[in-house]
């Protein structure tokens, strides 16, 4: 029986623990070779020395399933140690196909205590870290597109939050890091969609290492007899989107968590004022927006908050 996946190979980023390593699981599964990148760091803040453990833990656990992977210890923001990681695929598996930024650390503080460290080790793991591998697949892809003349596979799945979308006050940096995400994937899906290739965003939520105090209140068994917030519901999105099947869907953003996955509309235009004169003056503009704000309830903003209030939805808190 041919599986979707077969013949096609994927880095996943981070697939030592918690969503990654389920998605690693699932791409093996679909019938992928599966290069599992973790920097293996003990601390969920990124802290403590690399490891070599977690990934190759799940690189076991996929050949002793009978699927075929490689662990590859190494930091995603390292531009040079993310170079080697799309080389290894390239060099031991002929090509690359798919590749899914999942590694992410956690530095929560409110913005008036935040220090410059935590600020940028968010952004250079999670931002940097997405840009450095997205590069050279990119490159890579570009290369063979040449030498096709035309059009070849490719499949980005990237990882944003509810924290970016709801933006979540405890998460100056990882929310503006998430936020960073979804610009950095839809200007990819612009710029490769000639090539074949397709960018995309899921903003997951499941209880690993990084979430296990926020959702500690949440507990169970679906139907399925997992854990309503367990990363095995969030794997299948992440397969699908690297699949041959999900060629037309390119520069979006989905929520996804136990059992749903919900589509992010991209943000629409509201009111439009035109100035009377070719510029606007201070009270022509208070007189246009306090009208139009007139009737918001204090404190709405922007955020899409109404995509925690969905069915599954358990208090999403700093995710
Ligand atoms: P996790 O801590 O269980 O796993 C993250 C993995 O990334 C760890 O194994 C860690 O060693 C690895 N990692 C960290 N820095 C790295 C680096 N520089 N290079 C390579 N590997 C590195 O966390 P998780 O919940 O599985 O998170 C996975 C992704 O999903 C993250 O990007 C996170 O921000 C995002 N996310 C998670 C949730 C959730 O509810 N768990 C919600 C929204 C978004």
């Amino acid at each position: 029986m041919s599986l979707p996946l077969d013949g096609l190979t994927a880095i996943v980023t981070g697939a030592g623990r918690g969503l990654g390593r389920a998605e690693a699981l699932e791409l093996a599964r679909l019938g992928a070779a599966v290069v599992v990148n973790d920097f293996g760091q003990p601390g969920r803040d990124g802290t403590g020395e690399a490891d070599a453990g977690p990934a190759e833990e799940t690189a076991a656990e996929i050949r002793a399933a009978g699927g075929t992977a490689l662990a590859h210890t190494g930091d995603v923001a390292d531009h040079e140690q993310a170079r080697r990681l799309v080389a290894s695929a390239v060099d031991t598996f002929g090509r690359l196909d798919i590749l899914v930024n999942n590694a992410g650390i956690l530095r929560d503080r409110m913005v008036f205590s935040m220090t410059e460290d935590e600020w940028d080790s968010v952004i250079r793991v999670h931002l940097k870290g997405h840009f450095n591998t997205t590069r050279f697949a990119a490159a890579h892809w570009r290369e063979r597109a040449k030498a096709a003349g035309g059009p070849v596979y490719g499949r980005i799945v990237n990882t944003s939050s509810e924290a970016f979308l709801a933006g979540s006050a405890g998460q100056p940096n990882y929310a503006a890091a998430k936020g960073g995400i979804v610009g950095l994937t839809t200007s990819t899906a612009h710029a490769l969609a000639k090539y074949g290739v397709t960018a995309n965003t899921i903003c997951p939520r499941a209880r690993t290492r990084m979430t296990e105090d926020v959702f500690a209140g949440v507990a169970g068994q679906d139907r399925t007899g997992l854990d309503p917030l367990a990363p095995e519901h969030v794997a299948p999105l992440v397969g699908y989107l690297a699949s041959p099947a999900a060629a037309r869907i390119n520069g979006q953003l989905l929520v996804v968590h136990g059992g749903m996955v919900a589509v992010v509309e991209r943000p629409r235009l509201g009111a439009k004022f035109d100035s009377k004169q070719d510029t606007f003056t201070y009270d022509e503009l208070d007189a246009l927006l306090t009208a139009h704000y007139a009737d918001r309830p204090r404190g709405e903003t922007f955020a899409a908050v109404e995509v925690l209030g969905l069915r599954r939805a358990e208090p999403a808190g700093n995710v």
